[in-house]
């Protein structure tokens, strides 16, 4: 049979599993399996050579009954809306695991943003929030940026919903910069959780993290911090990282300036100095401690899974794993760090920025890490602990700690 690779299907049969072990009530999980509201838009957008084009947005709010619902919103060409589902439903588990007072939603638009001017991807963007605007809101949903989405993206957004509202309101939208209104931290938030979860793990694996090894796939937002941030907080050397252009290593370690240097001057990863090329699936099958898939889904599959080398896998894309790759990872004894775990910073890191627009009163980076920390810390130690007690690896235990919780608080609503 060949791998199921919908998104969606991937995250319902993960749902799945989970009901089971929970023997969750069957009308409880059917009512967890679907997003609770979609939205779907055509949007049209002035080009910048006069023409008119379509672009479609979606908007998911999967599930809210812990809190206004919360996620990012995606530009991607390969966007569809089971992809946006799935990420909804992983964002409502990840706020849940987190234990931030929010639920999941995801949004995005099927478009190519590297071929957009900046004045035809600000027109898009704010097309996009003019048709959401009605349906977010501080305890409605709250947007952030994801894969291609940037802090420029949400100020065209939170302006273009202040104009509509008559209002300031900057916790409609997290991810802001730090002029309108942004959290210290918030930048490497995701990197940043992923680290303290590898710390965590790393103690309970006896990894000597000093003198480690990482690979890191991806280097956006959150894989360029990891990059930046895993040798000065723990002395793991990373020897490969990659782009959507290929990827480059070096056994003595990359640095991460070089690279970054590098990178701003040519937009890709590949050629810095010092290094050599390294294809992504050769970068995937490296023998090193640490994998760190940073980018987007079904990166580790059926074909790959058997090749894997690594000891620890820190998800910090979101979906990076299909169910087939698990079963394998737990044959040969991988510890997983799960993304909806994993990368788990941003989204808590979001939930201070609307806590501090809330008050308008802000914190410093060290104040913002501090909490981080503590909730990262606590998380991990609830998946891992459920693994251990009900005897089921970490995904699984990932599922139940979220589920369980939401299910509480629809329960409480009398929903079902
Ligand atoms: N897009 C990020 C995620 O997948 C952050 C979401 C948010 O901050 O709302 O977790």
């Amino acid at each position: 049979m060949t791998e199921n690779l919908n998104p969606f299907a991937i995250a319902q049969a993960q749902l799945d599993e989970a009901a089971k072990v929970l023997q969750l009530d069957p009308d409880m999980h059917a009512f967890l399996r679907e997003p609770m509201r979609e939205f779907h838009f055509s949007i049209p957008v002035r080009m910048d050579d006069g023409s008119t084009k379509t672009f479609k947005g979606f908007r998911v709010q999967y599930n809210d009954a812990r809190g206004p619902a919360k996620g990012g919103i995606r530009f991607h060409p390969d966007e569809t809306i089971d992809t946006v589902r799935a990420l909804s439903a992983w964002m409502t588990w990840k706020t849940a695991v987190a234990d931030i007072p929010l639920g999941g939603a995801k949004g995005g638009i099927i478009c190519n943003p590297r071929e957009l001017s900046q004045g035809e991807l600000e027109r898009l963007s704010r097309a996009y929030m003019r048709n959401i605007a009605r349906y977010v809101g501080l305890f409605q949903d709250c947007p952030a940026p994801d894969v291609n989405t940037n802090p420029q993206i949400m100020a065209w957004m939170l302006d273009e919903y202040e104009i509509l509202m008559g209002h300031r309101e900057p916790g409609v939208i997290t991810g802001k910069p730090l002029a309108l209104g942004g959290s210290a931290g918030r930048g490497p938030a995701t990197a940043m959780g992923g680290m303290y979860n590898i710390r965590e793990a790393a103690k309970v694996l006896n990894i000597d993290l000093s003198s480690a090894t990482a690979a890191i796939q991806g280097f956006g937002n959150v894989g360029s911090f990891a990059h930046k941030l895993i040798t000065p907080m723990f002395g793991t050397k990373v020897v490969a990282v990659s782009d959507e252009f290929g990827g480059i290593y070096s056994a003595d370690g990359l640095d991460f300036d070089t690279v970054a240097d590098h990178l701003a001057k040519t937009g890709k990863v590949i050629d810095c100095p010092g290094t050599e090329p390294i294809s992504n699936k050769d970068l995937l099958e490296l023998e090193v401690d640490i994998l760190i898939p940073a980018a987007i889904e079904n990166q580790l599959t059926s074909k790959n899974a058997h090749n894997i080398k690594a000891k620890l896998i820190a998800e910090l894309a979101n979906g990076p794993t299909t169910p087939e790759a698990d079963d394998v990872f737990n044959d040969k004894g991988i510890y997983i760090i799960p993304d909806f775990l994993c990368n788990s910073g941003g989204v808590t890191v979001s939930y201070f920025e609307m806590v501090q627009n809330g008050y308008q009163y802000y914190w410093d980076e060290d104040m913002v890490n501090q909490r981080l920390d503590h909730k990262m810390t606590k998380a991990f130690h609830a998946v891992h602990d459920m693994a251990q007690a009900k005897n089921v690896d970490t995904r699984v235990a990932a599922y139940l700690v979220a589920v369980s919780r939401v299910a509480e608080a629809v329960r409480l609503r009398g929903w079902v």
